[in-house]
């Protein structure tokens, strides 16, 4: 992955100068770069004519391995000739709103030094342009190596990692939506036009054929990897088995299709003895989106995120609100599913467990079980308004659950609403927010705000 670092200048000061300008800025490319791991920042050149800048963006826009564009005035640039070019740009874009001296030099400073460095008034008329024409955008301002900047640069490359992914993600849904429910559904065609998502729907039978075909000796090497890395709690190892042949054929599935998100839906398992449990658990701690009940819209959020995040400390995962502890003052949010749950928020060993399941009329499957981590997060959910999708998201800390839950088959994690659970609760009923989110430790909302820019989305931060 790579971003594409532009420097604005002019022919105005001399061949002498733009000599300058381009040491400095491959200088100050190779500085960040040392900096940054999960992208390649590429010097690709100055602009000084229209031609120019109309021929980077177009670069920019074209190239698959270039995920947005980083710009940079050194010395002072006329700013007309990004007119054209700025119009068609369609990936991410940052203006560095820096300097290469950090340091007035006070005795030396002349002319020639101050119309050098004068992205002081360059990135102005610069910046002037891209918000007359509404280009979307993160603006970081600084020394280009203080800490601080280059956190700012390397968190909005996460998002422009995350905007690459989903231009280019599939989602497979076995099954539809649960019957009736309202907010799982939604425009497919207006997400794909607004995120570049592909939606695509296979019959329950798909699968089971794929199941079908597993092996024994797959299915025995799998099982035998599984029990080392979890407690086995269950004597009902044909169960467990069962599981694996799942998480198998499901991998080959998505796999040979170039799916790295799915769905699925209790009320459509036609062929299949279990529901999918602990095979969607693992599938989701390999990066995998899902959303239960043919949640797409959450299956493809919790696919990009987990991308976005990737590379961070803390977790990112699929969740519902499911139930409340509503002690006065103490207000908590019991998380969970009723098998889905990702086990990279963890903070127990989890352990394989076989319980009987009410809904879906199948045998007892096979699940991970654990108590989940804790510290501040967000909850993030988008819901299809008709004309428009929002984006919400609600500031949260997880906590240790406060008692052992002995009694409960399934794995959980609890959390305080902000700025209280009244208000918090409140304002996400009323922003229309669903109960499948994405939780993130990882993320922040100052990452979704600009995803949510960068896609034309509606945004609610709740905090
Ligand atoms: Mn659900």
């Amino acid at each position: 992955m790579k971003i594409y670092f532009i420097t604005g200048s002019q022919f105005l000061y001399g061949e002498e100068t733009l000599k300058q300008v381009e040491r400095d800025s491959i200088k100050m490319v190779d500085y960040i770069n040392a900096k940054i791991d999960r992208v390649e920042i590429v010097y690709k050149g100055m602009v000084k004519t229209e031609r120019e800048a109309t021929k980077f963006v177009k670069e920019v826009n074209y190239e698959d391995e270039c995920v947005g564009m980083m710009v940079w005035c050194h010395t002072f640039s006329p700013a007309k000739m990004w007119i054209n070019g700025m119009k068609s740009l369609q990936k991410p874009m940052l203006h560095l709103h820096t300097q290469f001296n950090r340091e007035l030099p006070y005795d030396e400073i002349d002319m020639d030094f101050m119309n050098l460095n004068q992205s002081a008034h360059g990135d102005r008329e610069f910046a002037y342009v891209l918000t007359r024409l509404g280009v979307p955008r993160v603006s970081v301002a600084g020394y280009y190596q203080d800490e601080d900047v280059i956190k700012e640069i390397s968190e909005w490359a996460d998002v422009a990692v995350a905007v690459d992914y989903s231009k280019k993600l599939k989602v497979c849904r076995f099954g539809d939506n649960m019957r009736e429910v309202a907010v799982t559904d939604g425009d497919k065609v207006e997400a794909q036009i607004k995120l570049g998502w592909q939606v695509d729907y296979y019959g329950i039978g798909d699968i089971v054929a794929e199941i079908n075909k597993v092996t024994e000796e797959e299915t025995e090497a799998l099982y035998n990897e599984i029990i080392s890395l979890y407690t086995l709690k269950t004597d009902d190892v044909a169960s467990v088995k069962e599981q694996v042949k799942y998480e198998i054929a499901l991998k080959r599935f998505l796999a040979k299709n170039d799916y790295t998100a799915l769905t699925t839906n209790f009320q459509d398992l036609h062929g299949l003895k279990q529901l999918f449990g602990m095979s969607i658990q693992r599938l989701m701690a390999e990066g995998y989106g899902f959303g239960a009940e043919g949640d797409w819209k959450i299956s493809a959020l919790s696919a990009i995120f987990k991308k976005m995040a990737e590379g961070r400390k803390g977790v990112t995962c699929f969740m519902e609100d499911y139930t409340y502890d509503l002690v006065k003052g103490k207000e908590l949010v019991l998380g969970s599913h009723m098998l889905e749950v990702c086990p990279t928020v963890a903070s127990t060993k989890p352990t394989i467990e076989v319980h009987p399941l009410g809904i879906g009329d199948r045998e007892p499957p096979a699940r991970l079980v654990f108590d989940g981590t804790e510290g501040d997060g967000i909850a993030v959910c988008m819901v299809d308004m008709g004309d428009r999708f929002r984006l919400i998201c609600a500031e949260i800390e997880l906590v240790k659950q406060p008692k052992p839950m002995p009694k409960l088959p399934v794995a959980r994690i609890m959390w305080k609403l902000k700025p209280d659970f009244k208000s918090g609760a409140k304002a996400w009923l009323e922003a229309g927010g669903a109960h499948h989110t994405v939780v993130s430790t990882a993320l922040t909302a100052k990452d979704m705000e600009l995803f949510a820019k960068l896609n034309g989305l509606e945004f609610v931060h709740i905090k």
